[in-house]
C-alpha cells in the first residue's frame, strides 16, 4: 500500500493547498480518502483522474467534500471522452444519502456503507468502517491489505472507544487539530496529544497528524505527541508519500 497526502489542513486549505484528502494505492485500486477543498486541483499533480476507481467520504463537513461535485464533472466528461471505463464508486456513510448536498451524477456511483460492514476492493483490499465523535455523522476507516493495516480516524474527539479500531496499525492518519493545552472536544476535534495517547494504546507504528491548524508553529503539535508516544511521528504535509 502507498498513501500520498493531497490535503493536511484542517476547515480551509493553506494558500495553493488542500484541506482533507489522501490518496490510496492499494492493488489495483486508487482511492481518494475525502475529497476537501483544493484535492481536486493537488491530486492531479500525482494520478489523472481517471485512474481514481474509490473516492470514500467520511461525513459531510465542506473541509471533506467541498470537491466531490466537480470531482463527478470530471467524471462526467471523461466517461464522455472514454478516458474513463467504469463509474467512480463513491463510498459514504448510508445515514448521509438522505440529505447529502452534491447529488450524485453520471460517471459516478454512490454507494452506501454502514459501520457494520466490510467492503472487499480488488485484490483483497478489505475495508471497515467506524463511527467516531463528531459533530456531524463520520466514519474512520480502516484498510487492510496484503498484511497491512492503515487506518484514518477523519475528524474526531478524543474518544478510547475508538482504540480497537485502530489497534496495530502500521499507519495512524488522525487528525490533530489543536495544540495539547486546548479544549478541542468543545469543537469536536482532538489535540495532538489526545491523537498520539490513542495512537500509543492502539499499538500503532507509525502516527501521522493531520487535519492541520492554521494558527501557531505547527511543529509543536509533533513535540507534544511525542512527548505521550514513542513511535514515529510525522506531520502531514502536500505529496507526503508514506508507504506499507
Ligand atoms: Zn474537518
Ligand atoms: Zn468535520
Amino acid at each position: 500500500m502507498k498513501l500520498r497526502v493531497i490535503g493536511p489542513w484542517g476547515a480551509y486549505p493553506k494558500a495553493g493547498e488542500a484541506t482533507a484528502g489522501y490518496l490510496l494505492e492499494a492493488g489495483r485500486n486508487r482511492v481518494l480518502l475525502d475529497c476537501g477543498s483544493g484535492v481536486l486541483a493537488a491530486l492531479q499533480r500525482y494520478i489523472g483522474l481517471p485512474e481514481l476507481t474509490h473516492a470514500f467520504l467520511s461525513h459531510k463537513h465542506y473541509d471533506h467534500m467541498a470537491d466531490l461535485g466537480c470531482l463527478q464533472y470530471a467524471c462526467l466528461i471523461d466517461t464522455d471522452l472514454s478516458r474513463r471505463e467504469l463509474p467512480l464508486q463513491v463510498l459514504l456513510a448510508e445515514e448521509h444519502e438522505g440529505d447529502w448536498t452534491v447529488p450524485l451524477m453520471r460517471g459516478s456511483a454512490a454507494n452506501g456503507v454502514s459501520v457494520k460492514e466490510t467492503v472487499w476492493l480488488e485484490d483483497g483490499v478489505r475495508l471497515s468502517f467506524f463511527r467516531t465523535d463528531h459533530d456531524a455523522y463520520c466514519l474512520g476507516v480502516r484498510v487492510e491489505a496484503q498484511g497491512k493495516v492503515l487506518v484514518y480516524t477523519a475528524d474526531t474527539r478524543y474518544d478510547e472507544s475508538l482504540i480497537p479500531h485502530l489497534s496495530g496499525a502500521d499507519l495512524l492518519i488522525t487528525e490533530a487539530s489543536f495544540y495539547a493545552d486546548f479544549d478541542a472536544g468543545r469543537y469536536g476535534h482532538m489535540t495532538s496529544a489526545e491523537a498520539a495517547k490513542l495512537a500509543s494504546a492502539a499499538g500503532v507504528k507509525r502516527l501521522m497528524l493531520s487535519h492541520l491548524p492554521h494558527f501557531g508553529e505547527i511543529e509543536r503539535l509533533k513535540a507534544e505527541a511525542a512527548a505521550v508516544y514513542s513511535g514515529d511521528i510525522v506531520l502531514a504535509e502536500l505529496g507526503m508519500l508514506a508507504e506499507l
